[in-house]
């Protein structure tokens, strides 16, 4: 493709991405496709010969559109939201411009050194602790996910920790995200070591006495206690974990406290949330959050910072020969390759510092405060109707709630609530998720997409109400 030809269909494409989000809302949220719809309508095999580029789009209309669940829908509620916006857009577009791979700072250092500047921003701007910055002991990275950055966590706690492989223990709850279990298991920790914590009851918040028992019982044991993970805002109700009480448990037993974030933490962009990252500055050596889930950013953009960053390169530095270059030598500059585990890299800060220089931090907090106004209106309307149950403690943008069903079992409850759930996202009108609290099915309807406004999520109780009425 000549750059005239580029700039050509690079312009129908910037037109056709403006004219899907304006009219995304046209759409049934989610895909009707079913299970092999996409691929049975592509051919089998690759074409011998070029194509024109019109091809490649009367297709993307044609073929990848129906198969598409639109995450950037006014009323997609499910999960938590992935937020794509206009600048995080162009920083992306501008990031594959570049087509640069910025694995060492040699190799492009602009891409290393806005990298800094951008998440030194960000911690500035969710009142992280100063240590937590690059030119303090700490500093942060841009991971792909939040999943990554567990791992990486883990990989540094494990090196800071010591002691002989299959002896090293973590631990989570029953609410941590899955990404810890399955970090431990890439890890190689031995079966059974990634242990699970109790959870108050009522609140689904880590029990912080039993963690330390547990950290006590595997020490004895001869273990080595190496991680906590504490969760600001877990992925099925958004309960927050005490990180103080943790914090002050792990610094008694020298265990690395690793603070997963990944969704609500940008919330405390707004300083009227800062009260989630109570224990952070005290206490935690690494700490996580999704941009791309919440904060206006396209997938993928999860930051990870270190209090401190000598273990971390420690234990995943490399320096082969082809890689060796005078500033790497000089000590003088920051290699991101020893900060993740891919050696190469994207250009992620750029669609960032679009992110956050377009909005500028008050566009931010407005956004964040409407996602999480809408949730409280949202959980007043449910409240106020006698036939539903609605988890009190919704702090973001996720409101959890259920029809009581009177008059059915907990069984038949639960499956007349799943079969609502079908019925409603067949509807294509709008898009929840479910998951289980206390053993109950509840919904779950999480408010945050860049185009919902208060009429989206009326519109959604109105429809949910309705449904419930036909039934
Ligand atoms: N941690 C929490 C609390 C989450 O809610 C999620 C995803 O929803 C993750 C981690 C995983 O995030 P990622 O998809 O970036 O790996």
């Amino acid at each position: 493709m000549t750059p005239e030809e580029f700039r050509a269909y690079g312009k129908r494409v910037v037109d056709w991405v403006a004219d899907y989000l304006a009219s995304v809302e046209s759409r049934p949220v989610r895909s009707p496709a079913g299970p092999g719809d996409v691929r049975s309508a592509l051919p089998a095999h690759p074409p011998e010969e070029g194509e024109p580029y019109d091809a490649v789009l009367a297709d993307l209309e044609r073929i990848v559109l129906p198969g598409i669940t639109h995450w950037q829908h006014p009323s997609f509620f499910a999960y938590f939201p992935a937020n794509a916006s206009g600048p995080a857009i162009l920083g992306d577009l501008l990031s594959s411009g570049l087509g640069v791979q910025g694995m060492v700072w040699a190799t492009s250092p602009a891409c290393t050194e806005l990298e800094t500047v951008v998440v030194d921003w960000l911690a500035e701007l969710l009142g992280l602790p100063g240590h937590f910055r690059t030119d303090a002991a700490g500093g942060g990275v841009i991971q792909d996910s939040a999943s990554s950055a567990s791992l990486v966590a883990l990989l540094a706690a494990r090196h800071r920790a010591g002691g002989g492989p299959g002896r090293h223990a973590i631990y989570v709850s029953s609410q941590t995200h899955s990404s810890l279990e399955r970090a431990g298991r890439i890890a190689g920790l031995g079966t059974g070591r990634v242990r699970s914590v109790d959870v108050d009851p009522r609140t689904l918040a880590m029990d912080p006495g039993h963690l330390d028992s547990l950290i006590r019982e595997d020490a004895a044991a001869g273990l080595v206690p190496t991680l906590v993970c504490a969760t600001v805002g877990t992925t099925s109700t958004t309960a927050i974990d005490p990180v103080p009480r943790i914090g002050a448990v792990c610094r008694e037993h020298g265990v690395w406290l690793h603070v997963d974030a990944a969704y609500a933490g940008v919330a405390a962009v707004c300083p009227e949330r800062r009260w989630i990252n109570d224990g952070v500055a005290e206490f935690a050596d690494s700490y996580v959050t999704n941009p791309h889930k919440w904060l206006l950013t396209n997938f993928d953009c999860s930051v990870l910072w270190f209090a401190d960053r000598v273990p971390l390169v420690e234990t995943l530095s490399t320096l082969p020969e082809y890689l060796r270059n005078a500033a790497t030598l000089s000590g003088e500059v920051i290699d991101y390759r020893d900060w993740q585990i891919p050696l190469g890299r994207r250009f992620r800060a750029l669609k960032l510092w679009s992110v956050i220089r377009w909005y500028g931090a008050e566009g931010l907090r407005e956004h964040v405060r409407l996602g999480i106004a809408l949730a409280d209106e949202f959980a007043a309307l449910v409240r106020a109707d006698e036939r539903f149950e609605v988890l009190d403690h919704h702090p973001f943008g996720l409101v959890c709630f259920r029809p009581l069903w009177n008059g059915l079992g907990a069984e038949e409850a639960d499956e007349a609530t799943l079969a609502l759930l079908d019925r409603l996202n067949d509807s294509g009108e709008l898009y929840l998720s479910h998951t289980r609290v206390h053993g109950r099915v509840m919904l779950r309807l999480a408010i945050g997409a860049p185009a919902t406004e208060r009429r989206h999520v009326r519109a959604a109780w109105d429809r949910i109400r309705a449904e419930l009425d036909r039934r």
